[in-house]
């Protein structure tokens, strides 16, 4: 195992570890994801975070092979899996049952863009994949279509996900997507959002492609 893989993998224990601690997910609840050479790397299944090691991350080739000899892995890999081949822009996913993203997946309710950070998901409104058995190809094929063109989503009667360049950046959106979530339901329960339009939302996205610290134009370094 070269430097790099051996960073990733310490990377997933501290990701999963900073998940449980941010109140994202609780017990065994959540996965995640990151592109490793052709293949990627995946947690495995059933272990609560504090209990997880380095060396239990499963590797999966590019053709979805799972190499003998490693523990078993997450029961999403294959929406993990499906997600980065298919997405040549995400290099990490995150997959979590924040509370109030879950609250708003299992009443079926997508977030609509009540709040420029609405933005960060990649769209004016986060939609809701549909419904499917955790774990099936049908769940993951479910939240691939959902999640064409934006970087995150609801998942029905489940939780969230989120997709970033690398994990940390996964790990934001995340983080983001609950606290919208939050805003909303706490909108809902005193009389609804007042929404932004689609002509804020669209000047919302080009402010976005401009803000943070970018390289200037003309500058070299
Ligand atoms: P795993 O422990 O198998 O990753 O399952 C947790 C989960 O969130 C399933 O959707
Ligand atoms: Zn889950």
């Amino acid at each position: 195992m070269d430097a790099t893989e051996a960073a990733l993998r310490e990377k997933m224990v501290e990701v999963m570890l900073a998940m449980d601690a941010r109140g994202l997910n609780r017990g065994t609840s959540g996965n995640i994801s990151a592109r490793l050479g052709e293949g990627v790397l995946v947690t495995p299944s059933g272990v609560p975070p504090h209990r997880l090691v380095p060396e239990q991350m499963v590797f999966i080739d590019a053709g979805g092979n799972i190499p003998e000899g490693q523990a078993r892995p997450s029961s999403e890999w294959r929406m993990h899996h499906s997600i980065l081949e298919l997405r040549p822009d995400a290099g990490a996913v995150v997959h979590c049952h924040s509370r109030h993203a879950t609250i708003l997946a299992c009443a079926g309710h997508e977030i609509p863009p009540l709040h420029y950070m609405v933005a960060v998901s990649g769209g004016p409104r986060v939609p809701v994949a549909p419904y499917a058995t955790f774990g099936s190809e049908e769940l993951a094929k479910g939240v691939v279509e959902a999640l064409a063109g934006r970087r995150a989503a609801l998942m029905a009667n489940h939780g969230q996900i989120a997709l970033g360049p690398d994990l940390d950046l996964a790990l934001l959106v995340a983080e983001e997507i609950e606290e919208q979530a939050a805003v909303y339901w706490g909108c809902l329960a005193i009389g609804g959002p007042k929404l932004l339009d689609d002509a804020q939302m669209g000047q919302i996205a080009r402010a976005f492609a401009r803000y943070g610290q970018k390289p200037q134009a003309g500058k070299t370094s």
